[in-house]
């Protein structure tokens, strides 16, 4: 049994369609929810205001819907959340868990330089870092995290399992930009902390962004969430899902034919096992459904299952 009822979400950035790699993550994550009478939530990545579009935004809605992923509530806009983030840079700000940072584009090239001509590690040490505030001056400065130097920091992964990152290999990331906007990083965070998310379930190119999300989490004494990072989908030669595989929209294999209820029992399997069986109701897969049965290697596309699977769900 789990602890605290389960909260899960999707976090997708509104630039595009919606990739059957998403609608599997969103599948996942509403079969978790729904498994443990938990809530599924949906949050709109929307930060990067020169790629998110509100017609994204509808495809991605248009799509949760068309699968029968309902979610919880209303979706929550990151963009609408920057001032939220701002403060809490400046929390960890005051808190000593992060400091302003003035050094100059230009600054941090040459240190880099300096280091490559030197065969000494190119991640950027800043200056700043131990500079008492007083002394800070009138410039425009970004919030980095004073991360640990020394150690490891260990993601306990539900599919990867104990995945081990050397602190000297990640730098002090920047939390807040000079102009006050916030990194995704820092958004990311903050968001999952406040929307009480338990479980964070995505694709596993979002692995090493964990580690850098797990020292904010710790910088804040804020309990991390369980972490389950998914292999992505590969085409039937066991390279990245692309264009050149077939369809990736979800909305393409709608305007295809495919019935709903098909594409939700293939994409349940893509992944994740339960036994031998294939074929699945609804109310199965919600039964069944758990993080231990998610297999470590890329799952594969592969239409002919999706098309048996048609036939028996028509
Ligand atoms: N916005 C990210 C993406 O679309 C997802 C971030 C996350 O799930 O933590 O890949």
């Amino acid at each position: 049994a789990l602890s605290k009822p389960v909260v899960t979400r999707i976090a997708p950035s509104p630039t595009g369609t919606m990739h059957i790699g998403t609608a599997r993550t969103a599948l996942f994550n509403w079969l978790f929810a729904r498994r443990h009478g938990g809530q599924f939530l949906l949050r709109i990545e929307d930060t990067d205001r020169a790629r998110s579009t509100p017609e994204a935004t509808q495809t991605i809605l248009n799509g949760l819907k068309w699968l029968g992923l309902d979610h919880d509530g209303a979706p929550v806009s990151q963009f609408e959340q920057a001032p939220r983030h701002a403060e809490v840079a400046h929390q960890m700000l005051a808190q000593g868990s992060a400091y302003k940072c003035f050094s100059t584009q230009h600054e941090i090239e040459a240190f880099r330089e300096t280091a490559r001509e030197a065969g000494t590690s190119t991640l950027f040490q800043s200056p700043w870092r131990d500079t008492d505030p007083e002394e800070h001056p009138d410039a425009p400065f970004v919030i980095r995290l004073k991360a640990p130097r020394k150690g490891t920091t260990i993601i306990n992964d539900a599919v990867q399992g104990d995945v081990t990152f050397r602190n000297d290999q990640l730098d002090d990331m920047v939390l807040l930009r000079s102009d006050g906007t916030p990194t995704y990083m820092l958004a990311v965070v903050v968001d999952d902390h406040d929307m009480g998310i338990t479980h964070v379930i995505r694709g596993d190119d979002h692995l090493n962004n964990a580690a850098r999300q797990a020292q904010i989490f710790a910088a804040m004494g804020w309990d991390q969430p369980v972490w389950a990072h998914i292999p992505l989908i590969h085409g039937a030669d066991g390279k990245k899902l692309s264009k050149r595989h077939g369809a990736t929209g979800v909305e393409e294999y709608a305007a295809m034919g495919f019935p709903a209820q098909a594409l939700r029992n293939y994409l349940t399997r893509l992944g994740w096992a339960h036994g031998d069986d294939e074929f699945f109701t609804d109310a199965q897969a919600v039964e069944w459904f758990d993080l231990e049965g998610i297999g470590r290697a890329p799952a594969r596309l592969d239409l002919k299952k999706l098309e048996n699977l048609s036939g028996q769900h028509l």
